[in-house]
């Protein structure tokens, strides 16, 4: 055991999709050619002026309000001025002083306990521009198309105090904001981003360490790794009698270790003053009356539900609720085919698997969740076995097909008919008569040898229970 405790505390960007950037109406689409996503504002052109998009301010409130903050009814937006080739007005918009949203908080599950993080505030600021380095020649370009997008900042507490748990907070976090519909929470992309300050400290003791800024890590995979990587070196350093210098910190994804990026000494002044273009952020109450009143189920909410409506475990409620898509075809599909139970290991196994192997979301599915009630009846019924089922399920997921049209086109109507079986029952029993005598002398577990045999004649049709039947009254006559 160690003596030491990590401290983590988080900012998260997250990236809010909205149809306009933050300050002007150009589009926020992605993947436009370069530079096409401008106008004067946000290429910074002399005398152009910001206008704040509403329905940013609307975004970031609702998100504020999910996580608990106290909102303010007037916020400012301040400048904060660096230089770098991608930011052309040589400041970003954000907030400083009088941030949007402080003092929230945030319930995270890790295994059978739950941990509160308090979130100091969140803020709205825009987006930078990207910079494009060449390979193989000596220049850089740049793309403004994301220049102007708006971001949320959401600034933990040092609350955290392992990569587990940092890792909780931001899966619970990216949740909240999909739940919402106000970020697609795509890390590859960065439209969802986390910087992790960590510092450690000697158990029991209250005093925070000197912290190190940990960036460049996206995909949960990566900050995981990251902090556990940081967290050994900061106690390796400080076992050997040295000190923790704060610094920015790069995560070097191929090596898994991270590397100084910049000391203190090198760290930016920004200068912060409030933005003399920009009027303060108002919030209406009746805004703020409206837009509590749209809050969806948020995930912890619907945990809990799926747990008492569906009598789901926590690992199974969790494993829907995390994606919101398939905790809401799973309940369209219990709807019609009232088994939760069932509907759940389907959609654990079967359907995850397809969305898996394919790379698709549950959104581009044309199987509908009444064709997933049907197959599942067609399977209770007896219609058909629930290995023909499993096998023809790919094919319907994928192509969207009717289960009982299809069904019935392929002639995979299970076999009950007895006449029928009794005759393959005889024919299996001729042909092997060894494993007939052995099964009289006791193996019983011949059954299922004589089962696969039926089964191998019929292509899977034949009705399991009443082959079973029949074997039965031939053997023990
Ligand atoms: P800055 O102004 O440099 O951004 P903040 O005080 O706003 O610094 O903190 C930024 C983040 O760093 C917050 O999430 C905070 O919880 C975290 N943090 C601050 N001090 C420590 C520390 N000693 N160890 C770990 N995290 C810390
Ligand atoms: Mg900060
Ligand atoms: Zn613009």
């Amino acid at each position: 055991m160690s003596r030491y405790e990590a401290v983590i505390g988080l900012e998260v960007h997250a990236q809010l999709k909205t149809r306009s950037k933050l300050f002007c109406s150009c589009p926020t689409t992605f993947g436009q050619p370069p530079n096409s996503n401008t106008c004067p504002v946000c290429a910074a052109m002399p005398g152009a002026l910001p206008v704040v998009n509403k329905k940013a301010v609307e975004y970031a409130t609702k998100m504020a309000l999910a996580v608990n903050c106290t909102i303010n009814k007037k916020s400012l937006f301040a400048r904060k001025n660096y230089f770098y080739p991608d930011l052309p007005k040589g400041y970003q918009i954000s907030q400083y002083e009088e941030p949007l949203a402080e003092h929230g908080y945030l319930d995270i599950r890790i295994g059978d306990r739950t941990k509160r993080v308090r979130i100091v505030r969140i803020h709205m600021e825009d987006d930078a521009g990207k910079s494009i380095h060449v390979t193989g020649e000596n220049k850089t370009l740049i793309d403004l198309n994301r220049t102007g997008v708006p971001l949320i900042e959401i600034v933990s507490a040092p609350d955290m105090s392992s990569p587990e748990e940092a890792v909780a907070y931001l899966k619970e976090l990216r949740a909240i904001l999909i739940y919402l519909d106000i970020c697609d929470g795509n890390m590859q992309e960065g439209s969802f981003r986390c910087d992790a300050n960590v510092s450690i400290r000697p158990k029991g003791e209250e005093k925070l360490g000197t912290r190190t800024e940990l960036k460049n890590m996206n995909s949960f995979r990566h900050v995981f790794k990251a902090l556990g990587y940081e967290i050994k070196r900061q106690i390796d350093v400080v076992e050997d009698g040295e000190e923790i210098i704060q610094e920015t910190r790069l995560f070097d994804e191929a090596k898994g270790i991270t590397r100084s990026m910049r000391g203190k000494e090198e760290a930016h002044d920004y200068r912060y003053f409030p933005d003399p273009d920009l009027v303060p952020v108002e919030i209406k109450d009746q805004d703020m009356v409206k837009w509590k009143d749209e809050l969806p189920e948020l995930p912890l909410e619907k945990l809990d539900r799926f747990m008492k409506e569906y009598h789901l475990s926590y690992v199974e409620a969790d494993l829907l609720v995390s994606d919101k898509s398939i905790a809401n075809y799973f309940e369209q599909v219990v709807k019609l085919y009232n088994n939760p139970k069932e509907v759940y290991n389907w959609i654990q196994t079967d359907v995850l698997r397809e969305l898996k192997e394919k790379s698709v979301t549950i959104d581009n599915i044309k199987f509908s969740p009444e064709n997933f009630a049907s197959l599942l009846t067609l399977v209770q019924d007896s219609t058909i076995s629930l290995k023909i089922a499993k096998d023809i399920f790919p094919e319907l997921f994928h192509k969207g097909l009717d289960p009982r049209k299809y069904v019935k086109d392929k002639g995979l109507v299970q076999i009950s008919d007895d006449s029928k079986l009794e005759t393959l029952v005889d024919e299996v029993l001729a042909e092997f008569p060894k494993e007939v005598e052995a099964y009289k002398k006791g193996k019983k577990k011949l059954m299922s040898f004589f089962m696969g045999q039926v089964m191998k004649k019929t292509k899977g049709q034949a009705n399991p229970r009443v082959v079973t039947e029949l074997f039965k009254k031939r053997l023990e006559q």
